[in-house]
């Protein structure tokens, strides 16, 4: 179908900097701390104790005040962890003591129990023995009222842990955004068939699936497929999920195509379309729209466009929505040359990260893709790269501005 006016083409550079615009970080939320996992810090954590609270043995042994050199001590009582010693010790005393127990009194040092010598009740140590020796200091690892965990920390396993240490056990969290994705098109089947004649297995579906909870955990997804019915799919679109999501993504029928509906049924629920096209390859239609909060996104459907296009810009806009910046792309070098690369779009080209042999920098090895259908030309994909237009050639050690695809 000829188009009556050209639709204008984007520059990459240009959508990220509408979406900076345009993209408002959702209100952050307080999560129970088993369920924060993968989620940002929206607040900052102080110490509400010292680290450790109390001196405490760093080993099993015998707890005392050290004389000046050899000495024989009385054992007058045994302390474990959880308990607290009870008996003032006179000089000359020692304890029997476990590794975590508090130690009752300043000054004290610890022998450990493979060093001592005991006889009944008394405890002989016959070199000299330093005050604070096999003792963890109160507040030695952090200090009552220190930030623990600044804002926007990435919540995994570890700053988890941590913030069950200091009792923060709801915090303040940045938010998941909900998203509402539809693959399209009739020739589409599930990937449990055979595919029938001019039928595909839909591998976009899972693509999406997979990337949100793989890369960016605190996400919640639904997923639907819809078929090539424009009346049907908006009838979709005025619904739940996508009614209220807040990002809604189709896959597939961004194009100008008969079949192709995706702009037009979101600009008739009342989305405004800013980006229909981009000067990229990968994936040159790509739409992108603003409803209110909520944000649209039509993704080409060819599978290397598709996953390049989610990483352009749906990985960003997510970013945005959970309260984090545009991650920036680092000038990387090129680890092999690329020959035959020229064409007159910059293209967004997959690739490996590995380690530059000579340099010991982070490097970039490019995927052999043939086209935007060549899925398995993308495994192993850590990165993208970007060729400049025009561009015919680039030799091993050129500079390439290179985003990664990393968790977050
Ligand atoms: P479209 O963007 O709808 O014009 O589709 C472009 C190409 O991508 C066509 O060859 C489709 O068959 C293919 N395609 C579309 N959606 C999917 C999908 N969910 N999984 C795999 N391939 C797809
Ligand atoms: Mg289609």
């Amino acid at each position: 179908m000829a188009e009556s006016t050209p639709i204008p083409e984007i520059e990459v550079a240009d959508v990220w900097r509408l979406l900076d615009e345009r993209v408002l970080a959702l209100g952050p939320e307080r999560l129970p701390l088993a369920q924060a996992v993968g989620r940002y810090l929206a607040e900052e954590i102080k110490n509400d104790a010292n680290q450790p609270p109390f001196d405490r043995s760093a080993m099993d042994g015998y707890a005392f005040i050290p004389a000046s050199g050899p000495a024989t001590f009385h054992i007058v009582g045994t302390v474990k962890a959880g308990e607290v010693a009870v008996r003032t010790l006179q000089p000359g005393d020692a304890l029997r003591i476990f590794t975590g127990a508090a130690l009752p009194i300043p000054g004290m040092a610890v022998l450990m129990q493979e060093e001592a010598r005991v006889e009944g009740e008394w405890l002989h140590v016959n070199r000299r023995v330093e005050p604070g020796e096999n003792v963890r200091a109160q507040g030695s690892d952090a200090r009552q009222g220190e930030v623990l965990l600044a804002a926007k920390s990435f919540l995994g396993p570890v700053e988890l842990a941590l913030l069950a240490s200091v009792g923060a056990v709801q915090p303040l969290v940045g938010p998941a955004p909900r998203v509402a994705h539809a693959t399209t098109g009739d020739e589409i089947v599930s990937p449990a068939v055979t595919p029938g004649p001019g039928q595909i297995r839909n591998s976009n579906q899972v693509l999406i699936r997979a990337l949100l909870e793989g890369l960016m955990p605190a996400t919640n997804i639904q997923q639907e497929h819809w078929g090539d019915d424009p009346v049907g799919a908006a009838a979709r679109l005025a619904a739940e999920p996508f009614a209220s999501a807040d990002v809604v993504l189709i896959s597939g029928g961004a194009s100008v195509g008969d079949h192709d509906y995706a702009a037009r049924i979101l600009e008739r629920a009342g989305y405004e379309l800013p980006i229909r096209k981009i000067n990229s390859r990968p994936g040159r239609p790509l739409i992108v729209g603003f409803r209110g909060k909520q944000i649209a996104f039509g993704l080409p459907g060819n599978p290397v466009s598709h996953f390049v296009c989610y990483h352009l810009f749906v990985h960003h806009a997510l970013r945005l929505l959970r309260g984090l910046k545009r991650t920036n792309s680092q000038p990387l070098a090129l680890l092999e040359p690329l020959r035959d690369c020229a064409d007159r779009r910059p293209t967004y080209w997959p690739a490996k990260l590995e380690l530059d042999a000579a340099t010991r920098l982070p490097a970039v090895r490019p995927l052999q893709w043939n086209n935007s259908g060549h899925l398995a030309g993308l495994v192993g994909a850590q990165a993208l790269f970007c060729v400049p237009a025009n561009t015919k050639e680039l030799p091993a050690g050129s500079r390439v501005d290179t985003l990664f695809i990393y968790r977050g």
